[in-house]
């Protein structure tokens, strides 16, 4: 009696009612860090398996799917085209070893919601061949519902969901894959025993009143406000030539000099998020207060009289 539960299960349940699914098809795991391991490893046999991936989006699936040696398939997207998915290229790239498709919706860094209609190509022409995974990290800062309601009509769709954000609760490592009942059982039977520790299910058990999430509904209406003034005074400024829109608590932007936006910012102790790659010049801006946000438009007006000057 001095273990907790194998399986929290009143912590099951209450987080089944806010994702929208039944407590059956609903692991609860240490963040969705945890979940998109466990599926990769539940799905991929080592050397035979293949994992797809769109890019650029969040990069733990590959590390994943690198550690446990399947094969990564990486179809871009392209920012001329708002990062939208091609539906037929991810077909055209799966071949019979793809177990997995991750697709991130709103997508990390681009802020693109997966359109349903899209996802119900994927959902119904992979069908027993491969499981789609749809991270939904960021889904509370859109105005799209979740695909979790989906899940009783699809039998090879996963939904990953998190604490870690709309409720800024990173630190307590708790989040869920949603699917149907059978595959959660193998999900469960792959995951550490006792992989939520007594004080964790209790703070996020506490974390769940209805109070707390009152608090948290707030605080997302307030980021996404603050999102959407941000994004248009970004505009604003002749070295920002891009501001995609954003599902997310974050903006892409792309400027004519990254480094030296990035170095200005760093001065006055903003801290943004500069990647390379396909992503060239482009910097990704987590929304914070309003304080914060109004530092970092300082900041950038500093570099725009420096460019005068
Ligand atoms: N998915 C996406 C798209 C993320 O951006 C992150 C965190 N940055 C995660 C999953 C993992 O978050 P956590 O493990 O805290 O739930």
């Amino acid at each position: 009696n001095r273990y907790p539960e194998v399986r929290p299960q009143k912590l099951r349940q209450a987080l089944a009612k806010r994702f929208g699914c039944e407590p059956e098809q609903l692991l609860v795991t240490r963040g969705s860090s945890e979940a998109i391991d466990l599926v990769i490893r539940t799905f991929c046999q080592s050397e035979t398996g293949s994992v797809l991936t769109t890019t650029p989006s969040f990069s733990m699936y590959r590390h994943y799917a690198e550690v446990q040696g399947a094969r990564i398939i990486e179809v871009p997207t392209l920012a001329e085209q708002d990062f939208v998915i091609d539906v037929d290229a991810i077909l055209e790239a799966c071949d019979d070893s793809t177990r997995l498709l991750f697709v991130c919706s709103p997508n990390n860094p681009t802020g693109t919601t997966l359109p349903r209609a899209d996802l119900e190509r994927l959902l119904k022409l992979r069908g027993d061949q491969s499981a789609i995974v749809v991270d939904e990290a960021y889904v509370e800062f859109g105005d799209k519902p979740s695909v979790i309601e989906l899940l009783g009509r699809f039998d090879n769709l996963l939904v990953l969901r998190t604490l870690s954000k709309a409720l800024g609760f990173a630190g307590a490592r708790c989040g869920g894959v949603a699917g149907p009942a059978p595959v959660i059982r193998m999900l469960s039977a792959v995951q550490a025993p006792y992989a939520l520790a007594t004080p964790v299910v209790e703070c996020v058990e506490d974390a769940l009143q209805a109070n707390q999430l009152e608090l948290a509904r707030k605080t997302v209406a307030e980021i996404i406000d603050e999102r959407e003034r941000l994004a248009e005074a970004l505009r604003r400024y002749d070295f920002v030539t891009k501001v995609w829109p954003s599902d997310a608590n974050f903006l892409l932007i792309r400027v004519d000099d990254a480094a030296r936006v990035m170095r200005r910012c760093g001065e006055e102790k903003v801290l943004l998020r500069h990647f390379g790659g396909g992503l060239d010049d482009c910097i990704r801006i987590s929304i914070g207060t309003p304080e914060e946000n109004d530092k970092l438009l300082r900041a950038l007006d500093m570099l725009k009289e420096d460019r005068n000057a």
